[in-house]
């Protein structure tokens, strides 16, 4: 497992140094709830949850009195987790059951690292001791077969893919058949992401999952989604939820940006619990997403 605390130093500057020196200035006075409430706005924590967040803390420091740095980290990273929704359910449905592998389609727009995290679960998986079929059925993007087909080898997988340009449907359904016939844990189904028009991306995402219905429900439809896109991404991300039934999300690059609060506006907006976090390109750099250690991390 990665350090998460090395990899999130640009996120540290805004939530440790920057919100902890702020809150722990003699007097808080007007002028600097504001300047508490901008920093989180812009590490895209989103409007209402810091509203929120700044509403706890004023009141819980006004009765606290003097305040230690101890004290004052306790309060912020409890209001930061609270935020969170520390009790959903994060587990990954992955595993196999009555005989059959588990599932997982892998949605997103391109760019945000699907190919990427396909390869990071199946590495987890592995080292676990599970057995991993690779579904390559993002067919729209010429080397994005190739580059699953790296990471299959590079972690022990066996990879299903079609010739280029072949019907998505068709090579995910094959990518469950064979996993089925070989008796693996998991089918990974990396998918494409175009977003032209909403239209065509239910068209194709609704017919790759109607087509792996067929051999059974999928377990978990995971939403890969760049930290680094901000609200943006987040809108775009919105259209995914709109034509399959997300039931995660896997924010990715959080390793590269100062705005380690959009782990708050994804789970508020779109009501999906995070249940990874991608932090570097290499095969190690994914976690799994657990709120009290990610706000450690954050805070430094
Ligand atoms: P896809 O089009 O959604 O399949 O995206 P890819 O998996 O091809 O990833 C796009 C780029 O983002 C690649 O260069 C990846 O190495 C990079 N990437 C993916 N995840 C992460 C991450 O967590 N951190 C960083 N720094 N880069 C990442």
């Amino acid at each position: 497992l990665i350090r998460l605390r090395d990899r999130l130093s640009r996120s540290q500057n805004v939530f440790g140094r920057g919100l902890l020196g702020l809150l722990a200035r003699d007097r808080l006075d007007e002028d600097t709830w504001e300047e508490i409430e901008d920093s989180l706005i812009t590490a895209d924590v989103g409007v209402e949850a810091t509203r929120e967040i700044v509403d706890r803390l004023r009141e819980r420091t006004r009765v606290l009195g003097t305040r230690s740095g101890t004290e004052l980290r306790a309060l912020l990273a409890a209001e930061l987790v609270n935020a969170l929704d520390p009790e959903l359910d994060r587990s990954l449905r992955a595993t196999p059951h009555d005989g059959t592998p588990g599932v997982v389609l892998v949605v997103g727009v391109n760019g945000a690292g699907k190919t990427t995290t396909c390869g990071k679960i199946a590495r987890v998986l592995i080292a676990d001791g599970r057995t991993v079929v690779l579904g390559a059925a993002d067919t729209f993007r010429a080397a994005a077969a190739d580059q699953l087909t790296t990471w299959a080898t590079r972690v022990g997988a066996e990879v299903v893919r079609g010739p280029e340009r072949a019907d998505p449907a068709s090579v995910a359904f094959d990518a469950v058949r064979r996993g089925i016939e070989t008796g693996v844990d998991t089918v990974l189904i990396d998918t494409a992401g175009r977003l032209q028009n909403k239209i065509g991306l239910m068209d194709e995402l609704g017919k790759v999952k109607r087509v792996v219905e067929k051999h059974g429900p999928i377990d978990e439809t995971l939403l890969i989604l760049d930290a680094t896109t901000g609200q943006n991404g987040l809108e775009q991300a919105r259209v995914f939820t709109e034509v399959v039934d997300v039931t995660g999300v896997a924010l990715t690059k959080l390793d590269g940006t100062a705005k380690g609060g959009i782990v708050i506006s994804v789970q508020r907006k779109l009501g999906i619990p995070v249940k990874l976090v991608g932090l570097g390109e290499g095969p190690d750099d994914l976690a799994p997403f657990e709120p009290s250690q990610f706000v450690d991390a954050l805070l430094g």
